[in-house]
């Protein structure tokens, strides 16, 4: 099963919509963690502390909504980027978790530059690779592949993980959408906004039980 995904009017509507109510509970959340602080600098209780680690999520959750549903609010400089560098210390964020997965990374052409915002793709390609990594249960190999074709560079992430499923594959990329217990189903939607902010493309090839492949492509001259 393959899918391109470019659903960017569905987006656009249901990012305002949540970006206008993210904006709503961050102020009063905001303002409940500063009353919080105060209150533990006089009567420090274990409770506050779970209080304000439970609100840091909240907001936490708020933030990244903000991200992929306003990105113009993030504005950054546009500047060369060496992906292949950057995608290695990536990895290196997740080596902790690296112990069951074997990794390989086949970097042609690392010497063609991306111009782009740096945070954000950067977090677009923590996204895959977390994905990636949430994918695998027990042990399983993660594959990087960077190329040069065509005016584009190419980033493939394979995975050996569980798979999608027909029904996840249509939707992907909907805020929102997840399937695991503790997602937000924002990681693809950053993704999304962010590679097609760039001009890019994205697409998505997978077979439950044997694995996935994201195939990223960022306009390079
Ligand atoms: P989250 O990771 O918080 O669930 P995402 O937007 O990152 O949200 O992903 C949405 C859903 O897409 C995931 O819950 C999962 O079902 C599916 N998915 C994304 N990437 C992969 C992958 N590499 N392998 C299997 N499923 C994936
Ligand atoms: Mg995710």
């Amino acid at each position: 099963a393959e899918k391109l995904l470019n659903d960017q009017g569905k987006l656009a509507s249901i990012g305002q919509i949540s970006a206008s109510i993210a904006h709503e509970i961050k102020n009063p959340l905001t303002s409940v963690k500063g009353f919080l602080q105060l209150l533990k600098e006089s009567q420090p209780h274990y409770y506050l502390d779970i209080m304000e680690s439970e609100l840091d999520k909240a907001l936490a959750t708020l933030q990244n909504l903000l991200h992929v549903s306003k990105p113009d609010l993030f504005e950054e400089p546009l500047v060369p980027i060496e992906l292949c560098k950057e995608l290695d210390s990536l990895l290196f964020l997740f080596q902790e978790k690296l112990y069951n997965v074997k990794t390989e990374l086949i970097f042609r052409d690392s010497e063609r530059v991306v111009v782009g915002k740096r945070n954000l793709l950067l977090k677009a390609f923590f996204n895959l690779i977390k994905n990636a990594l949430e994918a695998i249960i027990e042990k399983g190999d993660i594959k990087i592949e960077h190329y040069y074709e065509d005016g584009f560079i190419n980033i493939k992430i394979f995975d050996t993980g569980v798979g999608i499923s027909e029904d996840i594959l249509k939707k992907l990329g909907t805020p929102f959408l997840t399937t695991k217990t503790e997602g937000t189903g924002l990681g693809l939607t950053q993704v999304f906004t962010t590679i097609h902010e760039h001009g890019g493309t994205i697409s998505v090839q997978s077979v439950i039980g044997e694995g996935t492949v994201f195939h990223v492509q960022l306009p390079c001259d």
